[in-house]
């Protein structure tokens, strides 16, 4: 399959660095391909962004048939770019689209097909400390059909977005609220892959949480309500009594490969790492007995974000005087010193473009 590019007249002016955000402006080129039956995927292109040009009985904004994934490239001191796992997440775009009947594609060609689109927008990788190009791939269901069943065509697409650091200030520790009447993925369902419909059915307890004060939801099992899953949109972890724990992978939880490196490098440290099931219970029992030491998100956008007060039911409990705690401080700095090339990439996680 040949690679079009169809070169933009005009170029937008590049971000000051210093004032980026997140995911609200996108780099002048974006890459497309399509899908149908005949053709299976086809017609691979690197084109100017541009708005989706589609009919209102378009599939997927009627049954949320989609995938998507996130991650991000950096640049080094010598001003090389840099992706961090990329392969682990066109791996899980596919996985993702398996369980939602969408077809598998080539995950060669679409590395390949990143790696060139990265090379075109290069410039658009930011420089400032703790900045990165975030990217965004996605597939969707195209049909022009209201019946239910699989869509017979999709659009593959990825977009670019310079974004912030998410710390400029250093560790900003989150206040998390355990929700006991909402849950976000049951075992069966689609928990495991990186689907709109898991964001939409977490918005409702996340305005909860908010209106209370607190910043994440942590999640509990959709069964027992007992054994903890994930927090906001990232994985979780606990430090008890020197042991890194966090919830194993059960069919709801989503894999995330910020949460595959922690486990990697607290092994490599010679820490003790157990995924095994956890439950709300046993995190407030180490609290009363002073064996909790942390709890941490992790995920693509904050890398580790430390958790400094948890409330679960009228119980306010603070986590290491509501600080990131050695662990966390340690991941964070690990990950970001690979991911910006500070340091020799010894895990093999980097590809360059
Ligand atoms: C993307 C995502 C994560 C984090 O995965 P990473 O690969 O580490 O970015 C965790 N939980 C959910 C629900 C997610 O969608």
């Amino acid at each position: 399959m040949q690679l079009m590019l169809t070169k933009s007249d005009k170029l937008k002016a590049k971000p000051d660095n210093s004032k980026l955000s997140f995911g609200t402006l996108f780099t002048d080129y974006m890459f497309n391909m399509d899908y149908n039956p005949e053709k299976g995927w086809h017609n691979p292109r690197i084109e100017p962004y541009a708005p989706i040009h589609m009919d209102p009985s378009t599939m997927v904004l009627h049954y949320g048939q989609a995938v998507f994934e996130g991650l991000k490239a950096f640049r080094d001191d010598s001003g090389a770019v840099r992706l961090f796992r990329p392969k682990d997440n066109i791996a899980r775009l596919n996985r993702s689209s398996k369980a939602l009947c969408i077809p598998e594609f080539d995950e060669d060609f679409i590395f390949d097909a990143l790696k060139k689109l990265i090379a075109v927008e290069k410039d658009w990788v930011p420089k400032a400390p703790g900045t990165s190009l975030y990217i965004r791939p996605t597939i969707i269901a195209m049909d022009p059909f209201l019946g239910v069943r699989a869509s017979h065509t999709y659009l593959l697409f990825i977009i670019l977005s310079p974004v912030g650091a998410y710390y400029p200030e250093g560790f900003n520790p989150v206040k998390i609220w355990v929700t006991k009447d909402y849950v976000r993925a049951v075992r069966g369902g689609l928990g495991e892959a990186k689907t709109p419909g898991n964001y939409a059915a977490s918005l409702y307890a996340g305005e909860e949480a908010h209106r209370n004060g607190y910043t994440q939801v942590l999640w509990l099992d959709g069964v027992e309500q007992r054994y903890i899953e994930e927090v906001g949109s990232m994985n979780i972890f606990f430090v008890i009594d020197d042991e890194l724990i966090t919830p194993m992978l059960n069919g709801s939880i989503l894999p995330g490969i910020t949460r595959d490196s922690a486990i990697a490098l607290g092994k490599k440290w010679k820490m003790k790492v157990s995924e095994r099931k956890i439950s709300i219970d046993e995190v407030m029992n180490a609290y009363e007995t002073g064996k909790l030491q942390e709890i941490f998100g992790s995920g693509t956008a904050a890398v580790i974000s430390p958790v400094g007060e948890l409330k679960y039911g009228d119980k306010v409990i603070t986590i290491g005087n509501g600080e990131a705690g050695p662990v966390a401080n340690k991941l964070f700095k690990a990950i970001t010193d690979i991911q910006y090339g500070r340091v020799e990439d010894t895990m093999g996680w980097i590809e360059g473009v």
